[in-house]
């Protein structure tokens, strides 16, 4: 039986398992993120593990932290460019595997990873067009235009856009290393704890720090409907947990387009614009096996 290595690689946990044809991620293991050839071998020896069960996989799908080199006329096509992740940069994440299993190797972002695997298995299915936003330790974003991830010269990085602040949070400097108070300097769980202290879901339900971050992230929002135009925005991650904050993101979404008539989907009667993730945490995981399934063709 046919199967495809998956790999989610994130700054401070690898998972890596078996994907199935449908959709399916068995055989999962979390290998916490440390030196760049300890944490590779570590991947590389438990899909070997499940290829001796298995048999070899046809082909290698990663989703990774970035940002990363995925121009395939590049010499550096699937390494590591400039991360702030120590001693990860210049690793090259698409060799070890390579090397190892003598397979097609594909590679993506994380985040285009997760919006490919929403679009195939997910809450994205039926969406040509549409966007994954993640909100942890980070804020990321991938797009899914027309079926395809988008790179471009490089692969978009929503979270670096900058938000216009609102009046009571000029205080507050941000946390990004390169611009800080961009929406991943303001908004991302680093953010929420540099200013109160604590994780969003600690905080009490009329602590303004809820109604603050959605209207961020609401914003987030409107800047990508009005740049990408995508017909369904999922947002996952750590910081937003149990999607409370969903409704006052989409409220915040429409007091920033300010009525400007943009069609989306978010009217009466429309599938909702914003939603969860479908696939939970397993979108990236499941957006490797695709990643991996058309490397295999
Ligand atoms: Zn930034």
């Amino acid at each position: 039986m046919s199967w495809y290595g998956c790999i989610e690689a994130g700054g401070t946990k690898f998972m890596v398992g078996a994907g199935r044809a449908e959709g399916r991620i068995d055989d999962r293991r979390r290998i916490p993120t440390g030196t760049p050839g300890d944490t590779l071998a570590a991947c590389v020896e438990h899909l070997r593990e499940i290829a001796h069960r298995l048999g070899p996989p046809a082909a290698i799908g990663i989703g990774a932290f970035g940002p990363l080199d995925l121009d395939e006329r590049s010499p550096f096509h699937g390494r590591l460019l400039s991360t702030p992740k120590a001693g990860w940069r210049d690793v090259d994440l698409v060799r070890p595997f390579a090397e190892a299993f003598g397979v097609p190797v594909a590679i993506d972002t994380d985040v285009n990873a997760a919006a490919l695997g929403e679009h195939r298995h997910g809450a994205g299915l039926g969406f040509d067009t549409l966007a994954y936003v993640t909100v942890g330790t980070g804020i990321g974003g991938g797009l899914v235009i027309d079926g395809r991830p988008l790179h471009g010269a490089l692969h978009p990085e929503i979270g670096h856009l900058r938000p216009r602040r609102p009046a009571g949070d000029l205080d507050f400097a941000g946390v990004c290393p390169f611009h800080g108070d961009c929406f991943e300097g303001v908004a991302s769980g680093p953010a929420i704890h540099a200013r109160w202290g604590a994780s969003l879901d600690a905080l009490p339900a009329s602590h303004p720090a809820h109604a603050l971050i959605a209207d961020y992230l609401g914003q987030l929002c409107a800047q990508l409907v009005l740049a990408a135009s995508p017909r369904r925005i999922i947002l996952g991650g750590g910081v937003l947990g149990d999607h409370r904050l969903l409704p006052d993101i989409s409220a915040s979404l429409q007091r920033w387009l300010g009525g400007y008539p943009v069609r989306i989907a978010d009217s009466p009667g429309a599938p909702p614009l914003l939603v969860a993730p479908g696939l939970g945490t397993d979108a990236g995981l499941v957006g490797a096996l695709v990643l991996a399934q058309t490397a295999a063709r």
